[in-house]
């Protein structure tokens, strides 16, 4: 896999100058969290976005510069990564960049990232994520090869980060055969992406995403919150009462529409951190010097309290954005309100007071 080269953005790291570094992100997904925490900390902020969605950003009035795009691909294009560096930009990585952009190109950016790539990278690929996972010694779903394997409930995905849209759920081959082709109809997913469906069990039990924080600084991984997802129209079905359901034939599906903030049992806590320390180990030994900052998890959590993890984000995920401002696990660690993204820049304030930028981007 061709990557840029470490010795490059420490390069170019190196000819910043520390008191005008920037924090830019794409402008969608956890963007006005990012810009939020970047400046309560002190920072510049550089709202890169396609032509339209500034308007939301201005609203809020928390970018000072904005990089308007024809188009978010061209994100790659020279002229821009050069206003970035010029701008003295670390870049944050969130959801759009694995969603949006063309892996190829990104791997050869140029800017610096606060984060693994390499790790960034790996979220494009599940088998990738759960060998991570299995890695680190965590329970996680079978994986029917083939649709004839399944056996009891199943769950089928599709490519990239798409928020769980055209997702479903079914427990033998026809029905796998029905829906794909109902959800291609219904313009859900490609015929393209109807070629590569990825079928895990489905799990029985409650979803819960936890969000944490490992600092290089420190050596340090913190439990920054937890969050719940609202998905459409999987958790709307239940209000249809069951003949209807039935009569309809209704098919959820999983299209993220928002999250709520969430606390779990005490008694959960202790494997909740064990979870995000065997991550962080294994992200060392995988692809060094493993994670870079957020990273966050998601798992549903069996009757029996057994914790089955079925993805993994090297970056801040949306749900994230429930917490801004303050989480009840942050007021516990920290004296002031504490949130991903000011957790971020303060990560990036402390490194470049220490000296050590290079050490958190690549
Ligand atoms: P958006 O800017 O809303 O188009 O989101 C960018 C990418 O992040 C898309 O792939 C979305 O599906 C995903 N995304 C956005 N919000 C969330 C969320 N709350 N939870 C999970 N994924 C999300
Ligand atoms: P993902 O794109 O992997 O984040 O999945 C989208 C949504 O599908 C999740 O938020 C869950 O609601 C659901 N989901 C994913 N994998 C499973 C599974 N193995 N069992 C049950 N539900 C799942």
């Amino acid at each position: 896999m061709l990557m840029v080269g470490a010795g490059e953005i420490a390069g170019v790291v190196g000819r910043y100058d520390p008191k005008k570094v920037s924090i830019a992100t794409i402008g969608s997904h956890s963007a006005l969290n990012i810009f939020k925490g970047a400046r309560e900390e002190g920072f510049r902020t550089v709202c890169v976005c396609a032509k339209g969605r500034d308007k939301l950003y201005r609203r809020f009035r928390l970018a000072d510069e904005y990089i308007i795009l024809d188009k978010l691909q061209d994100i790659t294009g020279e002229d821009v990564q050069e206003r970035l560096k010029e701008l003295n930009s670390v870049v944050i990585p969130h959801g759009s960049f694995n969603a949006y952009l063309e892996q190829k190109r990104l791997r050869e950016w140029s800017v610096p990232i606060f984060g693994n790539r390499t790790l960034l990278d790996v979220e494009t690929s599940r088998v990738r994520q759960h060998e991570w996972m299995r890695g680190a010694g965590l329970k996680v779903p079978k994986v029917y090869k083939s649709p004839s394997d399944i056996k009891g409930l199943a769950f089928v995905k599709f490519p990239g980060a798409k928020g769980g849209k055209g997702y479903f759920v079914v427990d033998n081959e026809e029905a796998f055969e029905k829906k794909i082709r109902l959800m291609v109809k219904s313009k859900l997913i490609t015929a393209e992406e109807a070629k590569s469906p990825y079928i895990q069990e489905y799990i029985i039990g409650v979803n819960v995403y936890p969000h944490y924080f490992h600092s290089v600084l420190s050596g340090e991984t913190e439990f920054m919150g937890v969050d719940k997802r609202y998905e459409s129209s999987v958790d709307g079905v239940y209000r249809i009462p069951v003949p209807e359901q039935i009569g309809q034939e209704v098919s959820p599906s999983f299209t993220i529409v928002g999250n709520f903030p969430m606390v779990l049992r005490e008694s959960l806590l202790d494997e909740i951190f064990g979870i995000g320390e065997r991550i962080v180990a294994e992200s060392q030994r995988l692809a060094p010097p493993g994670i870079i900052g957020a990273f966050c998890m998601e798992t549903i959590i069996r009757e029996n309290l057994e914790i089955v993890a079925f993805e993994i984000s090297s970056r801040i995920v949306a749900g994230c954005n429930a917490l801004i401002g303050q989480s009840p696990y942050m007021y516990l660690m920290y004296d002031e309100p504490m949130y991903m993204g000011k957790r971020m820049a303060r990560e990036i304030k402390d490194a470049i007071r220490l000296d050590r930028l290079p050490d958190i981007v690549t």
